[in-house]
């Protein structure tokens, strides 16, 4: 069986992970802080502050951009869903907004049309690796002073050229960017997740919030000559990534310029690969952005039943997924209106597959997903010609 993705790991990893567990400090402490300022020398951001995943480090950015009841946030149906659960934590009220097409990502003309005088937040995505037109974000937010949070779970290593400057992903361009550490994304803790900004006030409150608004860390304390007393000036959370975790993802730091180079290879082959084929359209990689390929996506004519081509890749086993989800049509966000149309979410969510990819793939493996995606096609023209339906 071919795995839509397999996380990259190896004994360094689990001598790290080992190390962490003998140096008898295993929650958030020194490999934690490492790990941060290695993050944040990768990214080229400030601050950078670790958090127990990315959901979490969601809900603290919205938090220090003060996001409370009732407070409007512009985003993508067309997402993972802890993007909305996020901005409902704190009972904000998520507004979806299309895709481009083609894109995967935030149509910044559909931002431009959703402003009320109740936005107070614009939460976009860098959906499946693939940078989001952050350039058109920031021209529609920055004259109105709305801030902006990038959801950048997937998006470790992705580049953007703004102002004619190729940057990394969690730079920020926006006020805050979040990452994820889950075994689906590029690297991995485990769990885990990252907040990066500029602003050295946010970050300030990301560290307090992170572990139960303590005003003093209990590292601080461990290692203190004289008797010191923390005191809880706010209400926090208990957000923390452990040391064990963090050593693991130094590890996976250090590994991601081969992942990201052989993920890089393995789309520009797949690129190549399914030129000649009919009936799919591989993703755009817009000339201002450079992907991780975290996942890779491929659209399906109207005319190709999506669940008929995944099946008949499952039985040739091969794992593929179907398009990102749509929020909206899930009962947990049911309640909330629909104000503007999200006609291509809905058609990227059933008209596309995603296709296997990760760092350990050989090109043979490749070469037969890509067989099978062929064959898949064929056979659901063949079965609808003998059926009747027309192509
Ligand atoms: C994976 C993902 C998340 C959630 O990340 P966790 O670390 O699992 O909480 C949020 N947003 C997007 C776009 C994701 O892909």
């Amino acid at each position: 069986m071919i795995p839509i993705a397999q996380p990259f790991l190896g004994t360094e990893e689990a001598e790290a992970a080992s190390a962490a567990v003998l140096s008898g400090w295993l929650s958030q402490g020194p490999q934690v802080a490492a790990f941060e300022a290695e993050f944040a020398e990768y990214v080229g951001a400030a601050y950078a502050c670790a958090v127990s995943n990315c959901t979490t480090a969601l809900h603290l950015a919205l938090l220090g951009l003060e996001i409370g009841p009732g407070d409007e946030v512009i985003t993508v149906s067309h997402s993972f869903i802890a993007s909305a659960n996020a901005i409902r934590q704190c009972g904000g009220v998520p507004v979806f907004v299309d895709v481009a097409p083609g894109t995967y990502n935030i149509d910044p003309a559909e931002i431009a049309r959703a402003i009320t005088h109740r936005t107070r937040a614009i939460l976009c995505v860098h959906q499946i690796g693939m940078p989001c037109d952050l350039a058109g974000v920031m021209a529609v937010a920055r004259p109105l002073g709305i801030p902006v949070i990038e959801d950048a779970a997937c998006a470790i290593g992705s580049e953007i050229r703004i102002d004619g400057q190729w940057v990394r992903i969690g730079v920020p361009v926006g006020d805050v960017a979040c990452f994820s550490f889950h075994p689906r994304k590029v690297i991995t803790t485990g769990e885990g997740g990252m907040l990066t900004t500029s602003d050295p006030e946010l970050d300030r409150k990301f560290r307090l919030w992170r572990q139960h608004g303590m005003s003093v860390s209990d590292t601080k304390r461990h290692s203190s000559a004289s008797v010191i007393f923390e005191d809880y000036p706010v209400q926090g959370y208990n957000y923390r990534m452990t040391d064990i975790q963090a050593a693991i993802g130094r590890q996976q730091l250090k590994r991601l310029p081969d992942i990201l180079s052989r993920r890089r290879a393995l789309a520009a082959r797949y690129h190549a690969l399914l030129a000649d084929v009919e009936g799919i359209t591989p993703p755009q990689e817009p000339e201002w952005a450079r992907s991780n390929w975290q996942s890779y996506c491929v659209a399906l004519d109207a005319g190709l039943d999506q669940v008929r081509i995944m099946q008949s890749m499952l039985d040739q086993g091969i794992a593929t997924r179907r398009g990102i989800m749509c929020i909206h049509l899930e009962d947990a966000h049911a309640d909330l209106p629909r104000r503007h149309p999200l006609w291509e979410s809905e058609r990227a969510r059933d008209h596309s597959i995603l296709l296997p990819l990760y760092a350990q793939m050989t090109d043979e493996v490749q070469d037969r997903v890509v067989a099978a995606l062929r064959d898949a096609i064929l056979s659901c023209r063949n079965l609808k010609q003998a059926v009747g339906e027309p192509a």
